[in-house]
């Protein structure tokens, strides 16, 4: 990842200009590598065509620690918070989780199916793990996310999509869009708008199939 420092706004402001992302290894070459386990094979390897955006916070409510990665890692301490006694078993991931400042933290290469949307509906097909990327926006369904997550959710999903062309700008969409009444993530703070113009398109994509709509 190659940034620019500018003083944007009188602040500290980073221009993410590009991510590479190595097809072979299916890895962000400049993200931060934590692999878990929780991952497995997709029926073929190019089995990609939708993107599927999150929020995550852990210990509830906090940020910059280590429960997201010890959750993907199956190493959360069930005694660390109380909430962990109820999702310590949990057997899950995301390919990718943007931290408040920026930081990329990869988990599952992007070949390799990542257990981040359970029961879940894109189009009429069922399972989405079996043909998303899933992107954890470190944050909640309550407060605003950062300038800088923006910054570099738009130049991953830009290097996505131009890696891997089975993946296209109007297949990106939210988990509580494809698990309706069972997910609310990201939430009402993530701003979609963000993402449509930056890609030029519509967002979050419409997740019924033509047979469902009237
Ligand atoms: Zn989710």
């Amino acid at each position: 990842m190659r940034e620019i420092t500018t003083n944007k706004n009188k602040g500290f402001s980073r221009v993410v200009e590009s991510v590479q992302i190595n097809k072979n290894t299916g890895l962000i070459e400049s993200a931060r590598q934590c692999p878990s386990p929780n991952f497995d094979e997709r029926c073929r390897d190019d089995d990609m065509s939708l993107i599927v955006i999150h929020n995550i916070n852990l210990p509830p409510n906090q940020y910059g620690g280590d429960g997201i990665d010890q959750l993907f890692t199956n190493t959360l301490d069930k005694d660390e918070h109380p909430y962990y006694q109820d999702i310590h078993h949990l057997r899950v991931s995301s390919h990718l989780l943007i931290r408040r400042d920026g930081e990329i933290v990869q988990y599952v290469p992007f070949h390799k199916r990542a257990w981040h949307a359970g029961v879940s509906q894109f189009l009429g097909r069922e399972v989405c793990n079996d043909f998303s990327i899933g992107i954890e926006m470190e944050g909640s369904d309550f407060e605003p996310f950062t300038q800088q997550q923006y910054d570099v959710v738009n130049t991953v999903i830009m290097s996505l999509l131009i890696t891997y062309p089975s993946l296209k700008a109007e297949a990106i969409t939210g988990h509580e869009h494809i698990a309706k009444g069972r997910k609310t993530d990201p939430g009402p703070f993530f701003e979609w708008q963000q993402l449509s113009d930056y890609l030029g398109t519509s967002l979050p994509a419409n997740c019924e199939s033509d047979e469902n709509l009237v």
